[in-house]
């Protein structure tokens, strides 16, 4: 590839648009809008020397990919989190839970002890903020008339770096406080479940099904 930065053919179009995916075994050809193509291979070389060395990135880069290449299909992610703090040599384990996932995280907890981890939590209704205290009106309560806290995944990362986590795991937090919650981690995180509440934390199904089922994602005139 030249050094030299191509301009880019058809910038709208992305790596959603690439019926080729050369990038991964470079066996066929790269699309004309291809951003590998039109980057150049200075900021590539740059970024890649950031995963050689010592530094955390180039020790999480390597890891994720032994990981990979090791466990393909073999580990379920659940274990996966533990063979990757292993590597790592990350000893205490935090996990951002869920209230509606905590019987899980208790479960994820007792496994992470089995493996000779330590472990940490902190329930998203830490603090015990009532929602209208942030300025939410009382009609956005899931049941109104009562307190009813808000998720708290600020709070949340304070506390898991109070107690010296060295990997978060994220445990079905919501969209939206799972960024705030990544946003604000010290520690790298990680998800074991991405909470969905129709699917059974399964967010995929709706793309497996939207042929027919959910064909309803794809109406842009509803306001959602
Ligand atoms: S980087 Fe290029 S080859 Fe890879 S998916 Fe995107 S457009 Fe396709």
């Amino acid at each position: 590839m030249s050094t030299k930065q191509k301009i880019k053919k058809n910038p709208d179009r992305s790596c959603t648009d690439c019926g080729t995916l050369n990038c991964y075994r470079q066996e066929k050809e790269f699309p004309d809008f291809c951003p590998t193509e039109s980057i150049g291979s200075d900021e590539i070389d740059g970024i890649t020397a950031g995963y050689r060395g010592d530094g955390m990135d180039a020790r999480i880069a390597r890891a994720s990919a032994e990981i990979e290449g090791v466990y393909y299909g073999k580990l379920t992610r659940a274990e996966e989190i533990i063979a990757f703090a292993n590597r790592l040599g990350l000893k205490k384990i935090g996990l951002a839970t869920c209230i509606g996932l905590s019987e899980e995280a208790r479960i994820y907890s007792r496994v992470l002890k089995a493996n000779g981890l330590e472990c940490y939590s902190a329930l998203c209704k830490i603090g015990s903020v009532d929602k209208t205290g942030i300025g939410m009106d009382e009609s956005f309560k899931i049941q109104q008339g009562g307190h009813e806290s808000i998720c708290n995944p600020i709070l949340q990362a304070k506390m898991l770096e109070r107690h010296g986590t060295e990997l978060n795991v994220i445990i079905g937090l919501c969209v939206g406080h799972d960024s705030l919650f990544m946003k604000h981690s010290s520690a790298p995180v990680t998800t074991l479940i991405t909470k969905d509440r129709v699917l059974g934390h399964n967010p995929a199904a709706a793309l497996y099904t939207c042929g027919f089922y959910y064909k309803r994602l794809f109406d842009g005139e509803r306001k959602l």
